[in-house]
């Protein structure tokens, strides 16, 4: 506190305020000269005290006169002469607070940190009083949930309204911590929002002491799913690692005996075991990688004319092994009249196959099984339908996605990946149509429905007169192989061998064209992944050479599509994907005659399924006209084997 007269002189100055402002002697000082950088508006104040009023400041800043800024409450006021009341002079009152100015500023800037971490988009915050009543919430939280503001203040929520029944238990227990620890979590749950879907979320909270609980809250959905998907990929491999192991034991276990010898109706059965094992792991192997190349968009659709009953018969019958098998009795239902559209046969095949083949796995011996296919206004209706296992509610909608499979039934030993309906769906999508199932749930049986839209095809050409197909040469063929997988070529070249023909083995690119140099093959058959070069700047070198002109270049890749081409100017005149069928090789060479190169089936539209697959290819398959009739007719499986 000072005391000053009207001329702003000192009278007087407390020890604190000699301090305060930094100074030391002030009496009969003027203000001014101890202050010169005393700011206008305290001199009008200092003006308007001295002509009676009184003045107050809560916070002003002040410049002392060792440079320091300082933060200043204020009281000026007049003081009189005792007798005649007149003005004397002034009263300064002043009290340094800088000290709680930084405080403030400290919690001000702390509040705001808290305030913007809270702001994120993420992290929602909600106030519960310790009965369990929302109090308040922040947006993040409100926009998460959909409730108003004014929905959560008017407190009528309850913890318990928000939880699905099944986390209730989690939740008290996370209460009853609290009341012993005053804190909650983390912990994760599903949290019911105002329109009564569900999102994953995880919370903690703590007591804030004053009878509330403060939480927060983080929306995990998405990353549960991701979680999900990788347990569920993991189970698959785990599920994958085991399947084929079934296949690879039977196969090695009959391998074993044969080099032992046996009798030859036992060597004719164990034959027959490989061929089985090796095709049901084709099947899984094409499934697979059809899976991933749908999802990456490689499949394209080549559509062609199909007849509905002549599918539906011989998809009947790629079933036969399987159905007599397990003695079951499988019903074809052909369409009153004649149906034709437009579809990729292949494909279309593929998710007939899938759909049979699990009526078949998932029904027990002796069950039924029902295949129809009719047009329903503007669409081709394709229905299977079995008595087995049946599909429970729950899964229903699942069973269509990856690598889901009902874990609690069993396809009766049979290879099951969770793999095959995905893979129906995503053809049947491609097609532009619709796969749906319905069951009465466990033990009921399932009917699965694949809807196309009806594609009419365009009339058929009359006038077209076939070509007949070239007489076939059983000519030896000189055959050059390069392939660096030794047994991948010893099984190629015997093949070969036995069928007469002459063959050179080489195991990678530098050696087969050194090597070629006195040969004159007709055909080659090349990896396309060799150690030192890829098969088709092999291909490409090869062709440079003189008694190379006339060769056939046929490509043998373990990949499908991917590394096709598909155009001429890739070099090979034919494409097969591992593990190639000896037939259709044998086939080839036979058509070829030097000269004259067969074309691949499908042409150069980049389909590599068409060169080689004889997987499916059911409609090329013998077919027993006597067991399928138009209506409603029965293929019965055939009296099994005497002796098996
Ligand atoms: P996979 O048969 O290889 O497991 P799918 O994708 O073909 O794979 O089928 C997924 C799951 O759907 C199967 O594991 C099985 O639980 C169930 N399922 C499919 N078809 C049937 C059916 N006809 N009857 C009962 N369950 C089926």
């Amino acid at each position: 506190m000072a005391m000053l007269d009207r001329d702003m002189r000192y009278l007087a100055a407390s020890r604190r305020y000699l301090s305060d402002y930094g100074v030391t002697h002030l009496f009969g000082r003027s203000h001014y000269e101890v202050f010169p950088e005393t700011p206008k508006r305290w001199k009008r104040a200092h003006r308007r005290c001295l002509a009676g009023a009184i003045e107050i400041c809560d916070e002003d800043q002040f410049m002392r006169p060792d440079g320091r800024v300082q933060w200043l409450r204020w009281e000026i006021q007049p003081w009189r002469d005792d007798d005649a009341g007149e003005i004397n002079g002034i009263l300064i009152f002043s009290e340094d607070i800088t000290e709680r100015k930084r405080l403030e500023a400290a919690l001000h800037a702390s509040e705001e940190r808290l305030r913007r971490l809270l702001d994120t988009d993420a992290v929602g915050v909600l106030f519960f009083d310790y009965d369990g009543t929302l109090i308040g919430a922040n947006d993040v939280f409100l926009r998460i949930t959909g409730y108003t503001r004014a929905e959560v203040e008017a407190r009528k929520l309850h913890w318990r309204d928000l939880t699905p029944p099944e986390w209730v238990k989690t939740s008290e227990e996370q209460m009853e911590t609290f009341a012993t620890t005053g804190r909650i979590g983390p912990y994760e749950k599903e949290y019911f929002l105002k329109d009564g879907s569900r999102r994953w979320m995880m919370f903690a909270g703590r007591d804030l002491g004053d009878g509330t609980i403060a939480e927060y809250c983080i929306d995990i959905t998405e990353r549960k799913a991701l979680g999900d998907e990788g347990r569920r990929k993991d189970e698959f491999l785990a599920i994958l690692g085991h399947e084929l192991r079934n296949p690879l034991a039977a196969i090695s276990t009959a391998l074993q005996v044969l080099s032992g010898g046996g009798t030859p109706a036992q060597r004719g059965e164990l034959e027959e075991v490989m061929v089985r094992q090796v095709a049901l792991m084709r099947r899984l192997l094409d499934d697979l990688l059809d899976l991933g190349r749908i999802t990456h968009g490689h499949i394209e659709l080549v559509k062609e004319r199909i007849d509905l009953a002549e599918f539906l018969r011989s998809a009947a019958e790629s079933l036969q092994p399987a159905v007599v098998n397990r003695r079951q009795k499988l019903l074809l239902r052909l369409p009153p009249e004649s149906v034709q559209f437009m579809a990729d046969r292949v494909r279309l095949e593929q998710i007939a196959t899938n759909l049979l083949s699990n009526a078949s796995k998932y029904t027990d011996p002796e069950g039924r099984i029902e295949l129809s296919g009719a047009r329903e206004g503007s669409e081709v209706v394709l229905r299977c339908k079995d008595n087995g296992q049946g599909i429970l509610p729950e899964y229903q909608e699942k069973i269509f996605e990856p690598f889901t499979r009902q874990t609690s039934q069993d396809g009766y030993g049979e290879a099951s990946l969770g793999i095959g309906l995905a893979l129906a769906k995503q053809l049947t999508e491609l097609h532009e149509g619709t796969i749906s199932v319905e069951s009465g749930g466990a033990g009921k049986g399932s009917e699965f429905t694949v809807r196309l839209p009806l594609v009419a095809p365009p009339p058929v050409q009359h006038a077209a007169v076939q070509s007949k197909p070239a007489p076939v040469s059983r000519q030896a063929r000189s055959v050059v192989i390069v392939e660096d997988n030794p047994s991948v070529a010893t099984a190629t070249r015997i093949v070969l061998e036995q069928a007469g023909h002459l063959v050179h083995v080489f195991a990678d690119g530098a050696s087969a064209l050194e090597g070629v140099a006195g040969l004159k093959p007709d055909a080659l058959l090349l990896d396309i992944g060799l150690p030192d070069m890829d098969g088709y700047a092999l291909a490409a070198e090869m062709k440079k050479k003189r008694n190379m002109r006339e060769a056939l270049f046929v490509a043998l890749s373990g990949f499908k599509q991917r590394e096709h081409r598909g155009n001429p100017g890739d070099g090979f005149d034919h494409y097969f994907v591992k593990p190639v069928n000896a037939a259709e090789i044998l086939a080839l060479l036979a058509k070829h005659s030097r000269g004259v190169k067969t074309k691949a089936a499908r042409g150069t539209g980049g389909d590599s399924r068409a060169t080689v697959e004889s997987v499916n290819l059911a409609s090329s398959r013998r077919r027993s006209e006597k067991d399928v009739g138009n209506g409603p007719s029965d293929v019965r499986p055939p009296s099994r084997k005497t002796g098996r």
